[in-house]
């Protein structure tokens, strides 16, 4: 009688699985009706960073990737995971002391040091495009533009200060959960190939779980690791999760030119902007009113990063410059004015992305959901109903934050020692007013 039932193999469900098997637990059925990892934790963008706002994030960051840097060493980095970096550039001179304090706060929440360098000598030093190993924690906030582009030099020269956080970089996701996936099995972990339609409850207490063909499966422990469908599982417990979904789209672009350098970090635009047309699209586009928005005012945070080896002409690129909450229908219903939206918001920070307009090799496009919570922190823990725990709304951070996140529902299962983050990710922090309160003014979500 399997003793834990996870319901979703996505990189939450195989993470718990792992961890719950390194705590000793004998009986667990891994149960999706999808193959393993093919859903949301096929989409992202496969990157990580510790650099967050809010001290139980960073704090829970840290310790993932702790977890991913011993994994990486143990399994001779089958993951590929790099230490890049993120880069997030701006050419907004009058912004300098406000991302220079905001930088000082995230150093001090537990980031690591942050290292200026004005004009001048500089003991910068960059990032090695592969390997993880022996690297800087913090960040390096570069003041000195003839400095940004000795080490960047295709970014565009109106660049003033680029702050590169170092403890991030990328990994591939598929490998990482291929990896907890194969070692989770070899301590027995089963996968079973089907659909959850409901969990029966007798006595406040999980009892069993009905699949699709009927087969009703013993449990007394069960883990909604059910991503985008979080609420659908919840509600067979009877409880609402606090979780909406957001659609996010992606690009894969052949930067045929080269111009994205192939030893980049990952690369964001931190200011607002419009996009880039000459004087007769401006005005073509303006007098059209399903047109007028490629006109009018465009968000910060359009980002890039080259994909493969350096031979591959691969870049991803994305931008959230609308945010779209709806429900998760698969496959996400694309958006073609998507990719020459970003190709054009990147080329502000990256003007050699100029020489694809009007004739871009045509753009590999996907997408998936974030599932979230309206401060963006995940929910990891016991549910109201005795032996169910979620793990889940892991938003945009789900690769970097998998780790620390199975681990975490590891030991609220098995009664393990909690870290001193676990109270910010329980579902029960929404029964305290004040935190309630809290949410009403809470602003930084920290996600790109
Ligand atoms: C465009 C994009 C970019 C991203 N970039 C990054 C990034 O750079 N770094 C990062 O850390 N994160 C990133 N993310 C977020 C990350 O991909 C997700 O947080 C993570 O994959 C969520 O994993 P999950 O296991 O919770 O969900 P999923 O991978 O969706 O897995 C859930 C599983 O549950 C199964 N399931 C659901 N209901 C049932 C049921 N009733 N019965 C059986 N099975 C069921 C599904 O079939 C699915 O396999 C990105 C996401 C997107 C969309």
């Amino acid at each position: 009688m399997p003793e834990v039932v996870i319901c979703g193999a996505g990189i939450a469900g195989v993470s718990a699985a792992y961890f719950l098997s390194q705590a000793g637990v004998e009986d667990i059925l891994l149960v999706d009706e999808r193959p393993p990892l093919s859903l949301t934790s096929d989409r992202s963008t496969e990157c990580y960073r510790n650099w967050w706002p809010d001290p139980d994030m960073l704090a829970l960051m840290n310790r993932s990737i702790d977890l991913m840097e011993a994994l990486a060493e143990e399994s001779g980095n089958a993951f590929h995971m790099n230490r890049r970096g993120y880069l997030y550039v701006t050419a907004q001179k009058d912004k300098i002391p406000a991302l220079t304090e905001r930088a000082e706060r995230t150093s001090r929440l537990g980031a690591g040091p942050l290292r200026v360098h004005a004009a001048g000598a500089s003991s910068y030093r960059p990032s090695p495009p592969e390997g993880f190993r022996e690297q800087p924690t913090g960040a390096d906030l570069l003041l000195d533009p003839a400095l940004i582009r000795e080490h960047f030099p295709y970014l565009t020269e109106r660049a003033v200060a680029a702050l590169h956080v170092r403890r991030a970089g990328w990994l591939s996701a598929q490998q990482l959960g291929r990896y907890l996936l194969e070692r989770a099995r070899a301590r027995g972990v089963r996968f079973v190939s089907a659909r959850v339609e409901g969990v029966e409850v007798a006595g406040g207490r999980v009892r069993s779980v009905r699949l699709k063909d009927g087969e009703t499966l013993p449990a007394s422990v069960f883990v909604n690791a059910a991503g985008p469908f979080l609420r659908q599982v919840g509600a067979m417990l009877g409880v609402d999760l606090p979780v909406y979904t957001e659609l996010h789209l992606k690009v894969a672009f052949k930067d045929l030119q080269g111009v994205v350098g192939r030893e980049a970090p990952l690369l964001i635009w931190d200011d607002p902007q419009h996009l880039p047309w000459d004087e007769e699209e401006r005005r073509f586009l303006a007098a059209d009113p399903e047109t007028r928005w490629l006109t009018e005012p465009f968000p910060a945070g359009a980002h890039t990063r080259p994909e493969g080896g350096p031979d591959s002409p691969i870049v991803l690129m994305l931008w959230e410059y609308r945010t779209q909450v709806m429900e998760p229908l698969w496959p996400p219903p694309l958006d073609e004015a998507y990719p020459e939206v970003v190709l054009r918001g990147l080329s502000t920070m990256l003007p050699g992305l100029r020489a694809y307009f009007g004739r871009a090799p045509r753009p590999e496009m996907d997408g998936g959901y974030y599932t979230r919570t309206r401060e963006n922190r995940p929910l990891i823990g016991p549910l109201p109903v005795e032996g169910a725990y979620v793990i889940g709304a892991l938003s945009g951070f789900g690769i970097m934050s998998a780790c620390a996140a199975g681990e975490l529902l590891a030991a609220h299962v098995t009664g393990g020692d909690l870290p001193s983050y676990a109270p910010a990710f329980l579902l029960s922090r929404y029964d305290d007013p004040d935190y309630r309160k809290r949410l009403e003014t809470w602003d930084e979500s920290g996600q790109l």
